[in-house]
């Protein structure tokens, strides 16, 4: 079984590239190209460089140690939460904002759901003086106050979506016509491994920093390099794609992925989307998305608004049908109580999100020498209203 990409842009059965015919100069650019630009030496150079001194990389690998004793396990906290803006996607946007330049862009647009790409996308912008428009639906824009005031304190034009639902999926929509009209001058910076390919293969890449650190983090500590689990919480799953990477072909390390399942997995409110999804194609790809019996895309729910997609991207659809991967979801609550969990065993208040990931010890049992590392995919201080309500602090 094979679980990268392959030469069509699909993994196993998902994937491809499903775009209007308009669309295609753009992302037939971005796909002649993107190999060759991004394994060029001085882009490497650069790259490395900025997450280094902007993103404070690598980022620590950290033995939990009062986390560990309570599971009677070996767990590892990949701290994904230490980077600058708080997260793993900005391990994406330096990769394609460099990747916009190289292809003499001028112009970057982006689409948001609770505001993290946006702001990671009008970060590098900022950082490199280049134009940044963030499509973001009304609804979220009213819904998530401070990081709409952070992409214009950082200079971006943060455009309404009106049609629709005013969410996540209508800023996509917009996006996309977005780049249809200035194909020339403009590059989308897609914020998860989703998308037309070659979107999901370059994420994924520009992630992977996350596995290869990992790889030698983990020698140093444990004097090997392969865990017996790596585990990461699934949106989109670029997060996921990151910390797996390294590990795809390696057959003793375990592949856990746990979705958010809402308020239930068959509660009508969930985002739980290998487990509910079909295939069906989703801004561009082919893959497992949660639909009604005629193919209308579902609304997903999740208390963390990051995880609230109604589809995932295909090489997790992959790993799921092909068994590689173990799929697990849980709750509002289970998540929570896990985030509560950990804040009060380690002193590391995590972002919702990652929260889900450490859910999985409700249900799943390590051995004691079993060594899991779990991706802290990011911090939760823009999670502290929530937890205030939820816990009443
Ligand atoms: C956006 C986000 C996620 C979900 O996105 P993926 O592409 O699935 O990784 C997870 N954790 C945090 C902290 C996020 O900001």
């Amino acid at each position: 079984m094979k679980y990268h990409v392959d030469d069509r842009g699909y993994y196993g059965d998902f994937g491809g590239a499903f775009i209007p015919e308009m669309l295609y100069p753009n992302v037939e650019e971005l796909r002649q190209n993107y190999l060759k630009l991004m394994y060029q030496d001085d882009f490497q150079k650069e790259f490395h460089q900025l997450l280094k001194d902007y993103v404070g990389r690598p980022s620590p690998l950290y033995f939990a140690n009062r986390l560990s004793e309570k599971y009677n396990c070996k767990v590892y906290l990949k701290r994904e939460d230490l980077n600058h803006t708080g997260a793993h996607k900005v391990n994406n946007t330096i990769g394609q904002i460099l990747m916009a330049k190289k292809l003499g862009k001028k112009r970057i647009i982006a689409e948001t759901g609770a505001g993290q790409h946006g702001v990671a996308t009008a970060t590098v912008c900022a950082l490199m003086g280049i134009d940044c428009v963030v499509y973001m639906g009304e609804i979220d824009i009213a819904r998530q106050a401070p990081n709409v005031a952070r992409m214009k304190m950082l200079g971006a034009t943060v455009k309404p979506a009106l049609s629709g639902s005013r969410t996540l999926k209508d800023a996509t929509n917009e996006a996309i016509r977005d780049w249809i009209n200035n194909p020339v001058d403009t590059h989308y910076i897609i914020g998860s491994a989703i998308g037309p390919h070659p979107y999901p293969d370059m994420v994924t890449r520009f992630q992977s920093v996350i596995s290869e650190e990992i790889k030698w983090q983990l020698k140093e500590k444990e004097g090997r390099e392969l865990p017996d689990y790596v585990v990461a919480c699934i949106g989109g799953g670029s997060n996921a794609a990151g910390t797996y990477y390294h590990f795809l072909d390696e057959k003793e390390v375990g592949i856990i992925a746990v979705e958010a399942a809402g308020k239930g997995v068959n509660s009508g409110e969930s985002a739980a989307t290998s487990k509910l999804g079909k295939e069906g194609i989703i801004h561009g790809c082919k893959t497992l998305l949660m639909q009604t019996k005629d193919g209308q895309i579902t609304e997903p729910y999740s208390i963390s608004a990051g995880l609230d997609y109604p589809g995932v991207g295909p090489l997790h659809s992959h790993l799921y049908k092909s068994g590689r991967g173990e799929f697990y979801s849980a709750t509002d609550d289970e998540a929570m109580e896990a985030g509560l969990e950990l804040t009060q065993l380690e002193g590391i208040i995590p972002a919702i999100e990652t929260s889900h990931a450490l859910a999985l010890f409700k249900y799943k049992t390590f051995k004691p020498d079993d060594v899991v590392v779990i991706s802290l995919s990011g911090r939760g201080d823009k999670d502290l209203q929530t937890y205030i309500d939820y816990f009443k602090l």
